[in-house]
């Protein structure tokens, strides 16, 4: 009872503090409460003072970090019962992010009306998910807490996440598994019969949940039966083989959304309460990708032209376990999941002259296990970022494998010889016949190939504590969002953050908006609509009229290898001038040379790209913007001015932001406002995985 009283009084004090130093740090305000303080600390936190966020609040509470969340959900506005029927919620999107939400919303009672561009929900790009989800379960009982994920994910994004949101994402991590496993999600299990985890990147203990090399199938499974139930009760209306084309604001707030029919091409608009943009990452915007050919900009774009900042658009992450290139011609690439570096060494040959030979010929001391050698403590498990660089740094070397020597080996044999051929076949056998499939080569008998390719992209729209943007009632969960993961993201936790959106965190979160709007206030009928309407009308015939020579496909390819080239792995001031330079020649030639078969009121998949490579071409020239005012490597972003010999060199003084981009009309002048990260709990340091 008296540690009860004492703790609460403790951390009353805790909140009044933070409230103080952290909402209000003025010089006067620390000199009042500086016995807590030592003179240098106070002076740092008045010079933090100084860089001010001119972002809007992100709204996370005040209070001790760990209790953050659970203050949130405990002074959170709630919707009775009765009123939730009379609320409207648009989700974009059925994805992991987009189904969890929308299942769970109509579940609560709202009316939901939910959009995607494929032909099933069950198809949305999620599904291409292989190797796990991450948990903080600790059942290997290793060491894991919700602490050390939450730490390692700050970590793993070099200190540019937000503290208070990844925290959240941590503690919700374990309900998110035990709601997976109750829809019956067939997640790997032990012999004994518990559930069985293996480690990604960046970690020292074992949290990743998996279903064989297909977790992201059966989770998007699960998230679909949900959606499905809620679909046939009627609580969720479901527009498949829809496109979102724009957003419709009324005074100021998100209200609705105008969309394209796929099949007919009836352009038409939907009005509701609030918008939920869950449309996952624009990787594609390199053309060649690890995602999904759908994979676009288009809706987050959308909304960025309406009003919504762009954070951090820069942070891309190449992943270094994918199928090299293997021609000019490709379209797509496939990643050879992460989860296989848990039992595969990546090596490259010691000596230029040996790497013609076939790898069998090599002899072991004549192989530079150079991952081990560089990172001890995380070897063959080193982020990806890190892992991507280090195969880059070889193959610049002279040192890579394959066609064009852009390769490294990841070899098995060691655990083959280990563990059985059977083991290996139990755990990865799907991505072993993925990879013969593609390369026609024999992965339990030679190693495989592979190098780094775009993946996952950490940017997307800006948003608060309660997943909502900067534009009133426009919410953007998932892979759609920058909330996360700072700089780099650590494997296995995309999934994790995309149904702790939908699952858990909006339908907590959003109330706080619709406790502020009178539902129902608004109607397609309205001029809002019909305006926007209009212009997406217009637009459309604009793509069809132009009647050039090149395809859409072209100007993608174009831009796409562009910016792979000077905003890829490594940028450059100069690189990146040239791209800003070229973009908006390439977008001029766009729009005076396209050619769009067919018409717009048909099945049109000509005109769907074109539209979407449109949104592309505005989009990388702001990506390139972000990429050079960024003047430090951090993560993903690698600026080969700031390293210290091949490692990324923050600039925590300078950098240690969001940009958070605003749409100023001029695409070559887009506003930059800061959102200064303030951490409680974390100490900036340098990210080492020696
Ligand atoms: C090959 C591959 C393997 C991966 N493996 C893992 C893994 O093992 N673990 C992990 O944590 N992460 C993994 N990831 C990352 C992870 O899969 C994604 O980040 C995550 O699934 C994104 O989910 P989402 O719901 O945000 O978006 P998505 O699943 O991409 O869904 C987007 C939805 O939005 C809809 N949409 C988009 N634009 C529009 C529009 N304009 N109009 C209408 N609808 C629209 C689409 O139809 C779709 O329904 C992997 C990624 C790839 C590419």
């Amino acid at each position: 009872m008296r540690g009860g009283w004492w703790r609460s009084v403790v951390e009353k004090i805790q909140v009044w503090v933070s409230d103080v130093v952290l909402l209000q740090p003025d010089r006067d305000v620390l000199r009042k409460i500086k016995p807590m303080f030592s003179d240098s600390e106070a002076e740092a936190r008045i010079t933090d003072s100084r860089r001010r966020s001119d972002t809007p609040p992100d709204g996370a509470p005040s209070g001790p970090l760990a209790s953050k969340w659970t203050r949130h959900k405990d002074t959170s506005k709630l919707i009775s019962p009765a009123n939730r029927r009379k609320y409207t919620i648009i989700v974009v999107g059925s994805g992991l992010a987009g189904a969890s939400a929308a299942a769970t919303l109509s579940e609560q009672g709202y009316n939901v009306k939910c959009f995607c561009y494929q032909d099933s929900p069950r198809r949305a790009h999620s599904i291409a998910a292989q190797g796990g989800i991450n948990a903080a379960k600790n059942y290997h009982n290793d060491g894991d807490s919700v602490h050390r994920l939450f730490y390692e994910t700050i970590k793993g994004g070099d200190f540019r996440a937000r503290e208070a949101n990844v925290h959240r994402l941590a503690e919700v991590s374990a309900s998110i598994i035990d709601q997976c496993v109750a829809q019956g999600v067939p997640f790997a299990r032990e012999y004994g019969g518990l559930l069985a985890n293996r480690s990604f990147g960046g970690t020292q203990v074992s949290r990743t949940f998996y279903a064989a090399g297909q977790t992201g199938q059966q989770l998007l499974l699960g998230a679909y039966q949900a959606l499905s139930k809620e679909i046939s009760s009627g609580g969720v209306k479901m527009y498949a083989r829809t496109e979102m084309l724009d957003l419709v604001t009324v005074d100021g707030h998100a209200k609705g959304v105008v969309v394209r029919d796929m099949v007919t091409g009836k352009i038409s608009s939907h009005a509701g309460d609030a918008v939920l943009l869950c449309t996952g990452g624009y990787g594609n915007v390199f053309y060649l990708s690890t995602n999904a050919k759908g994979c676009n900009v288009t809706a987050t774009w959308r909304a960025h032209k309406r009003g919504a900042y762009f954070a951090n658009p820069c942070y891309t992450q190449i992943h270094p376990t994918c199928i090299p290139v293997s021609g000019a011609y490709q379209s797509k690439l496939t990643l050879m999941s992460e989860s296989l570096r848990n039992d595969g060494r990546c090596w490259v040959p010691k000596r230029k002259e040996d790497c013609g030979k076939p790898p069998a010929s090599i002899a072991e001391e004549d192989r530079d296990y150079y991952l081990e050698r560089k990172y001890p403590s995380f070897g063959n498990l080193a982020p990806r970022d890190i892992a991507s660089r280090a195969a880059k740094e070889q193959c610049d070397d002279g040192r890579g494998v394959g066609p064009g020597g852009l390769g490294v080996y990841l070899d098995f044999a060691d655990s083959i010889k280990r563990l059985g051929r059977k083991a290996i076949e139990e755990r990865y056998g799907n991505l072993f016949q993925m990879y013969e499939q593609i390369t026609g080569e024999n992965a339990y008998e030679q190693p495989m190939r592979i190098f780094p390719a775009v993946h996952y992209t950490m940017g997307g729209l800006w948003v608060d504590y309660n997943l909502m943007s900067n534009i009133p009632g426009l919410h953007v969960l998932g892979e759609a969002n920058f909330s996360d993961h700072g700089a780099n993201r650590l494997g296995a936790s995309a999934l994790m953050q995309g149904l702790a959106d939908g699952y858990f965190v909006i339908p907590a979160t959003l109330p706080n908006y619709l406790a502020t709007q009178k539902p129902g206030a608004v109607s397609e009928r309205d001029a809002d609509f019909k305006r926007v309407e209009a212009e997406v009308n217009e637009r459309t015939s604009k793509l069809l009229s132009i009647n050039g020579k090149r395809s859409a496909d072209s100007f993608h390819r174009e831009l796409g290898l562009l910016i792979w080239d000077k905003c890829g792995m490594a940028r450059t001031k100069e690189g990146l001038t040239e791209a800003l330079r070229k973009i908006p020649a390439l977008r001029e030639e766009f729009w005076s040379n396209l050619r769009v078969p067919g018409s717009g009121d048909q099945f049109n998949p000509q005109l769907e790209l074109a539209g979407r490579v449109a949104d592309f071409l505005e989009f990388g020239e702001l990506l390139c913007n972000d990429a050079l005012q960024r003047e430090e490597s951090c993560g993903g972003h690698f600026r080969s001015e700031y390293q210290d010999e091949g490692e990324a060199r923050r600039d925590d003084d300078q950098f240690s932001y969001v940009a958070a981009w605003e749409y100023t009309g001029d695409l070559s002048r887009p506003k930059l406002h800061k959102e200064w990260l303030e951490y409680q709990e974390v100490h900036f340091s340098t990210r080492s995985y020696r």
